[in-house]
């Protein structure tokens, strides 16, 4: 099967190719040129697999360049032994209705884990495709968990140099300690003295400047990309809700007339996982997209115009704190029948005036599809409090959203066919604001927090945080946005 990009359909690559390269040079984002299609047999099949089976069962379509002990060696490699009892995507039933598929028991406790302990199997096997022989660098600009995540998979990865780049101030202190404390031989952390905004342009100028890309070249090493726009962190997300739906077979859910799946949103990546699922399959009957305060996607889903000039929020759902969720164009690339001259008009639409409007058939799918909620802080964090108080179960701030938004989508709609609710950090990730979610107490110090929130709800401190208390650290360089360059050279050791 090969890729072709969703700006240009004449330009067709590999698997291999669409991984190692990331983007496609005129700007699109590669996707499939077609879905399997999985039949009751194949799901049959599927449901008496492990993890890792399902897996490989799903990702065979999709790397059609790999060879199966390649695959093999790529799945196993990433989900044996790096999450909790082996089960990387296990559901909580939580009260009568709520499947929560959580996805937050590996290594940084996020679902980015899923993907990123994947992609640098899946990459380093793909370079070896196409550029025999070069050292991979991955750069990352990063507002917390992707960096984290990614330094995580590729630490100590043959072949491949790690260098992530965070905001000083703009990134939680656990987040700050998880990623200064990274361990391993091929990492490097710095922080910038700007803002997200600095990090990323600041990566992407060196990603595109020739002149570094040659003296890369010279000692023998490539740049490539972790960000959720490389379909090498798309596929292992569609393994999880293939799992999911095998899951509740097995459980003997009635599951005749579909089900939902509520997704807490930002780049739009989790949630398309979830279509291309249904696209594979998977009885999906509507797709809802939780926002918080930065509802972008909310009102498009609602108008058919997604408009980014708007305030931007800085919420206690930080992981979703965004205005250009770069996935989506690969939806606006379905939505349209595979037009990739209207996909290309919508994003310049984009980049010159900050909005699209879609046609009228466009929309009309777009709102058969999916469902579009938000929550803001206050009822993010009464939701919080609700389930834990009504169920005992106790949920991070962005899962909140999700469920928060479920309830009104079940208020406004009477549907209620059974529901799968992505679940995609650990609540002692965000420990603060869920503490203050479930009581009153509160202390001055980050792990006194997460102990009272231990204590309080009696539910257990992940190892991974419990673990950073006492980490040594070890990066505490702080560099100019400008002199990033000087960083990344002085961390490859080239001049
Ligand atoms: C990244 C992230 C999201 C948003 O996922 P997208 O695929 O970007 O939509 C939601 N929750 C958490 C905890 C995240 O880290």
């Amino acid at each position: 099967m090969n890729y072709v990009s969703t700006r240009d359909k004449s330009v067709k690559v590999t698997a291999a190719e669409a991984i190692a390269k990331g983007i496609s040079d005129e700007g699109g984002l590669f996707v499939p040129e077609s879905f399997p299609r999985f039949t009751a047999e194949d799901f049959e099949n599927l449901k008496n697999l492990d993890y890792i089976g399902r897996a490989k069962y799903v990702l065979k379509y999709f790397l059609g360049d790999f060879t199966d002990e390649e695959i093999d060696y790529c799945v196993k490699g990433a989900y044996s032994g790096s999450f909790d009892g082996d089960m990387p995507a296990p559901i909580s039933l939580v009260g009568k209705e709520m499947n929560i598929l959580e996805l937050w028991h590996g290594p940084t406790c996020a679902f980015k884990d899923l993907a990123l302990q994947l992609l640098p199997y899946l990459l380093t096997t793909s370079a070896k495709k196409t550029a025999s022989g070069k050292k991979t660098v991955i750069l990352v600009a990063t507002s917390g968990d992707t960096g984290k995540a990614a330094l995580e998979g590729f630490k100590d990865v043959p072949d491949t140099e790690i260098m992530v780049f965070y905001p000083s101030e703009g990134v939680s202190p656990m987040q700050k300690l998880q990623m200064d404390s990274q361990k391993g031989g091929n990492v490097h952390v710095c922080a910038i003295k700007g803002n997200f905004d600095d990090a990323q342009t600041g990566v992407k100028k060196i990603f595109t400047d020739s002149a570094v890309k040659e003296k890369l070249a010279e000692h023998n090493m490539q740049f490539s990309s972790a960000n959720s726009i490389n379909w090498g962190r798309l596929a292992p997300q569609i393994v999880y809700y293939v799992s999911a739906y095998c899951d509740l077979l097995s459980r003997g859910e009635d599951l005749s007339a579909g089900f939902n799946v509520v997704v807490p949103t930002g780049n739009f990546g989790n949630i398309l996982a979830a279509y291309y699922a249904e696209k594979m399959g998977v009885p999906v009957s509507r797709l809802i997209c939780a926002s918080n305060a930065n509802n972008v996607l909310t009102d498009f889903i609602r108008t058919g115009t997604y408009n980014k000039n708007r305030d931007f929020y800085t919420t206690i759902s930080p992981s979703m704190d965004i205005l250009i969720s770069s996935n989506l164009e690969r939806m606006l690339f379905e939505l349209s029948g595979c037009d990739d001259k209207t996909v290309a008009a919508l994003q310049a639409d984009l980049s010159s005036k900050g909005v699209f409007t879609v046609s009228d058939s466009v929309k009309k799918r777009l709102s058969e599809l999916f469902w579009g909620g938000s929550c803001d802080d206050a009822e993010t964090l009464a939701t919080i409090g609700g389930m834990f108080r009504e169920y005992g179960y106790l949920c991070d701030t962005h899962t909140a959203v999700a469920v928060g938004v479920y309830k009104k989508y079940r208020e406004e709609t009477g549907d209620t066919k059974p529901v799968v609710i992505a679940s995609t950090a650990s609540p002692y990730k965000f420990a603060d604001s869920v503490l203050s979610a479930v009581t009153d107490k509160k202390t001055d110090s980050e792990f006194d927090n997460v102990r009272l929130l231990s204590e309080v709800t009696s539910t257990e401190i992940p190892a991974p945080i419990k673990a950073l208390e006492n980490a040594e650290v070890r990066f505490k360089e702080l560099c100019d946005k400008d002199k990033m360059l000087d960083a990344v050279y002085a961390a490859l050791e080239i001049k």
